[in-house]
């Protein structure tokens, strides 16, 4: 039996959060009704003459800066040529020999171990518009709104092996494009698309494989399978003693298979050349040190941020890290209550539960972090049962009201008045004396028995770690 190792490398084109499209001042806004963002430029008539936004290049920039790559001075673009109904120009403008960005790099975690994916180039490009297939009719409608919305492609090395390194580093560039605020990173509405190249090898040969290109994943679920499903493919052809043909398939997600959809293009079939319409854009230390400025904290960094100034596991840096919103509401908790695993907790389970249900975002949730902190303290301070809280913060998260003011109202506080809780004992002791003689003859089981009467006459209210104490001083006395 020969062993083999799979090659994986890809490209991913994000869409960028700009006003305006890249080359005109249509909107670039998704979900408008179709053909209502569009204008000559965008829709490729004769004499027009695109104009570049510069805020491409900022987050161009930006962009390469949080992925460590050298960033390109003199940027031109070029023409790429090919026939497509929704690409109105004929070509597509695009970086092709000098990419804004190179030789950059993203670290990941793939089971405990941390692997660097070389970053081959970012460049700039603009989208195409979407052909629309209806089923029922025998033609096709074209949507030139999104002709001209400004991309970015990102290219790796050929450095993952695996299907979940590839998720991996999915996840990690997507969470960075949105910490850096330059993409909405929706897999579904096509604003984080990703194509997957991917071959087998002998291994430990240096060479690569015959590698296919796989189209069509619109989730890293489905780039997983489709990379499973062609590793397995590939990996049968050449055990067969067969040839893996070069071309670009699409992933079919309801068969879960992948479909031939051409033969692989080669650059040349382009016919690259120079756009005449766009003057090279001159990046300077400058523009670059501005953009530098306008860096956030990056998602690897501020996990180890977490776990070293919270004292926090890595499960929990990851969670609370998995969005800039959430990690500045965890940190606004922890500056008003130094307990950071306690409010870690609260934020994974009871603030995450209650976000899927509704509240995409933690801005929206009722349950400030002064509130949250509010209602832990209650905790703490011994009024309110652990049980208890998770049924205070459903109500907080309902009405929008403070911990305290739920508790008050709906009668919830704990009993942990001593006095009170003595009374409520000596009641049950004296209530049940063929019970109290069998503890003092040594059934000491007999403990959580007492404490339940105890919650039965205080009607669910006491604290039953000090209710315990309580009746054991009382009965072992
Ligand atoms: P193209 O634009 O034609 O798709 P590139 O050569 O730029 O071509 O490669 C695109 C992606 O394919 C890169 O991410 C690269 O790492 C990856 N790649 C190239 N060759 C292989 C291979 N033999 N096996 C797996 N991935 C590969
Ligand atoms: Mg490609
Ligand atoms: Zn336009």
């Amino acid at each position: 039996m020969r062993e083999y190792e799979a090659v994986i490398g890809l490209e991913v084109h994000a869409q960028l959060l700009t006003r305006s499209k890249i080359f005109c001042g249509c909107s670039a806004a998704f979900g408008m009704a179709p053909n209502t963002n569009t204008c000559p430029v965008c829709m490729g008539m004769p004499g027009i003459l695109p104009v570049l936004n510069r805020v491409v290049v900022d987050h161009g920039i930006k962009l390469g800066l949080a992925l460590d790559c050298a960033i390109e001075r003199n940027n031109v673009f070029a023409r790429k040529n090919y026939f497509y109904p929704d690409l109105p120009k004929g070509y597509q403008i695009t970086q092709y020999e000098s990419p804004l960005c190179s030789g950059g790099h993203l670290d990941i975690g793939v089971s405990g171990a941390q692997k660097r994916i070389g970053i081959r180039r970012v460049h700039m490009e603009e989208d195409a518009g979407k052909n629309i297939h209806d089923e029922r009719r025998p033609y096709s409608y074209i949507d030139f709104n999104r002709a001209g919305v400004p991309l970015l492609e990102i290219v790796t090395e050929p450095d993952m092996s695996t299907p979940d390194e590839a998720a991996a580093y999915l996840k990690e560039l997507r969470l960075i494009l949105v910490y850096l605020g330059i993409c909405d990173g929706n897999m579904e509405e096509g604003s984080f698309r990703c194509d997957a190249n991917v071959s087998v090898r002998e291994k430990g040969s240096g060479r690569l494989g015959t590698r296919t290109e796989l189209k069509n994943m619109n989730s890293f679920r489905n780039v997983q399978r489709a990379l499973e499903f062609e590793i397995e493919r590939h990996t049968r052809l050449l055990d067969a003693g067969l040839k893996v043909e070069l071309q670009t398939l699409l992933w079919n997600p309801a068969r879960g298979e992948t479909q031939s959809m051409r033969s692989k293009e080669e650059s040349h079939d382009y016919r690259y050349f120079p756009d005449p319409d766009l003057i090279p854009v001159r990046v300077d230390d400058v523009w670059i040190a501005r953009v530098r400025e306008t860096l956030p904290e990056l998602p690897a960094a501020k996990r180890r941020r977490f776990a070293l100034q919270y004292d926090l596991p890595a499960h929990d840096c990851d969670v609370l890290c998995q969005s800039r919103a959430l990690a500045d509401y965890f940190e606004r908790c922890a500056e008003l209550l130094p307990a950071p695993k306690d409010i870690s907790n609260w934020i994974m389970t009871e603030v995450l539960r209650v976000l899927k249900g509704g509240h995409d975002d933690i801005g929206s949730l009722p349950v400030t972090p002064e509130r949250l902190i509010g209602l832990l303290r209650l905790m703490q301070g011994g009024t309110l049962s652990g049980l208890k809280a998770k049924e205070v913060f459903d109500e907080m998260v309902a009405t929008g009201h403070d911990a305290e003011a739920i508790v008050e109202e709906r009668g919830l506080e704990q009993l942990s008045d001593e006095e009170e809780l003595r009374r409520l004992a000596r009641e049950v002791v004296e209530a049940k004396p063929r019970e109290t003689a069998l503890y003092r003859g040594g059934k000491t089981q007999l403990l959580g028995f007492f404490v339940g009467e105890v919650m039965k006459a205080s009607r669910g209210k006491a604290n039953p770690k000090l209710a315990g104490t309580i009746i054991r001083e009382m009965l072992e006395s």
